[in-house]
């Protein structure tokens, strides 16, 4: 495995597609409402994107159909976006976007209520949105990698939460998904040490209940193999000798 250091140069663009990021999930977010198609936002999105010269890295990723993958309450991760699913009041919906600018990715996701919504959706949500905030206290230089790992877990577990297992975080760069891969459950190696100039992309997938998954005949969508809701959290985040940057939320 071989983890990538970002040079200063890299580090820029990576700052910048990661601020032009943020401002593609806010346009989503404020385009989010009952009756809207899972579709249209795609549309909203990718527009926004390309407004930027930008690409969305998504689109046709080992032949993914469309520019953001949008999953709805026990989808997990990578709904396909389509005309026919109508978002409703009460519903969560999570965004994972991502873009490409001058050759360096950005990657990030949220997850949103839809209307009004459940206490219990919306603690999924906030818990969800904590455990990354937990897991990158960790993210420093001379950090092990399992440390990010654990925090995530303890925390949503505290919960009862599921911590999902079949799929994790990731380094990235150059490409959407670089070395080291970064689960959000406790492992039993301490993984890599990281070290100033690594990007990476954190982002804990949770489960309201138990933490299976399994994927449609879509070959794409992952849902709860219990039907719980499920949420997403993501930035794409930058390892300093202090604080982790975190290159996809700024103001
Ligand atoms: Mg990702």
């Amino acid at each position: 495995m071989s983890v990538s250091i970002k040079t200063a140069h890299e580090i820029e663009l990576m700052r910048e597609a990661g601020r032009l990021l943020n401002i593609v999930h806010k346009e989503l977010a404020a385009a989010i409402r009952p009756g809207i198609s899972t579709y249209e936002l795609d549309k909203i999105g990718e527009r926004v994107i390309r407004s930027f010269g930008c690409v969305p890295n998504f689109l046709n990723y080992n032949g993914f159909p469309a520019s953001f993958c949008i999953s709805v309450n026990d989808e997990v991760v990578h709904g396909i976006p389509k005309k026919g699913r109508i978002l409703h009041e009460g519903d969560i919906v999570s965004v994972d976007a991502g873009l490409i600018y001058k050759g360096m990715h950005s990657d990030a996701a949220r997850t949103y209520g839809v209307g009004k919504i459940s206490p219990e959706a919306q603690q999924l949500i906030d818990v969800t949105k904590e455990c990354f905030f937990r897991g990158i206290a960790y993210a420093k230089e001379g950090h092990h990698l399992h440390e990010i790992s654990r925090a995530i877990a303890d925390y949503a577990e505290s919960f009862g939460y599921g911590v999902v297992r079949d799929l994790v975080g990731h380094g990235i760069g150059k490409a959407l998904h670089e070395d080291p891969q970064i689960p959000n459950f406790r492992q039993k190696t301490r993984g890599i040490r990281l070290v100033k100039g690594m990007t990476l992309a954190i982002e804990p997938m949770i489960n309201a209940g138990r933490a299976d998954v399994e994927w449609l005949d879509d070959d794409w969508t992952v849902v709860t193999e219990d039907g719980s809701l499920s949420a997403h959290y993501e930035n794409t985040i930058l390892i300093t000798d202090g604080e982790p940057e975190i290159l996809s939320l700024t103001e």
